[in-house]
């Protein structure tokens, strides 16, 4: 399995070595990724933010635990060009939901025609919005308290602590929260005079958030170090 148009955004992650992350995208995940997942990977490298796709080998995981736990209702913070969401649809039945929120239709439309294309267009609610005011709607509604088997949370950092209190109430006990960038390139465990500015204000709060689900009694975690962090809470009260 070569690497091809979709290298470029290829980015060492945290392991910190192009080496070993082609070692394990070329012998473990891309040839086993999905035809449709790889074709929205070549169209989002064209794209200037194709930094913010979620990494394949993370995908591969989530679609592992989608499986696991028999996912049929799924929500997602954060589509951008619909890497997680394909994935996620790809790995649900065909009677399953995924609610995907974003308040970027533009480039969840890049990603649109290869998910139709992939005939799982039927499963995506996709809501134009920022995320809070969706789940603050959906709590509003009794009978979705605890319905949820699964959600997926990649957007801005700064709100991870408000978008887990909620979904905590949404999911079901049993059923998981997975968290992306939780170790922030790094920068976690760097001290701040050390980190570029723009990383700034998200790391303390991704550093808020880590310590606070760490305590967390409602949830059980693993921070796995796949792509860019990968916390998965598994609700448990
Ligand atoms: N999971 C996506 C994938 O696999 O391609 C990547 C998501 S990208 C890292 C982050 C996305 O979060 C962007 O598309 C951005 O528009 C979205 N976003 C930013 N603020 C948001 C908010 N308040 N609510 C929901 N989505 C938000
Ligand atoms: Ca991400």
């Amino acid at each position: 399995m070569e690497f091809t148009t979709a290298e470029p955004f290829l980015h060492k992650g945290l392991l910190q070595s192009f080496e070993l992350t082609k070692y394990i995208l070329k012998t473990n995940v891309y040839p086993r990724e999905p035809s449709p997942l790889k074709e929205l990977r070549e169209v989002t490298a064209k794209h200037p933010g194709n930094f913010m796709s979620t990494t394949p080998d993370s995908g591969q995981l989530m679609g592992m635990l989608l499986k696991l736990i028999n996912a049929k209702k799924t929500i997602e913070i954060g589509v951008y060009t619909g890497y997680s969401l394909l994935l996620t649809a790809l790995s649900i039945p065909h009677d399953a939901m995924i609610i995907a929120i974003d308040p970027n239709k533009e480039t969840y439309e890049i990603g649109l025609p290869i998910i139709q294309k992939a005939g799982v267009e039927h499963k995506i609610n996709f809501i134009e919005s920022q995320a809070l005011p969706v789940l603050d709607k959906l709590l509003q509604n009794l009978n979705n308290e605890g319905s949820f088997d699964f959600a997926f949370v990649d957007a801005d950092k700064e709100n991870y602590l408000n978008y887990h209190e909620r979904l905590l109430k949404l999911v079901k006990v049993g059923g998981l929260i997975v968290f992306d960038n939780t170790l922030w390139g790094g920068t976690v465990a760097q001290p701040e005079e050390a980190v570029s500015e723009d990383r700034k204000e998200s790391r303390r709060s991704i550093i808020e958030f880590n310590n606070s689900v760490s305590i967390d009694q409602r949830i059980e975690i693993a921070l796995t170090p796949s792509g860019d962090g990968l916390t998965i809470c598994r609700r448990i009260r």
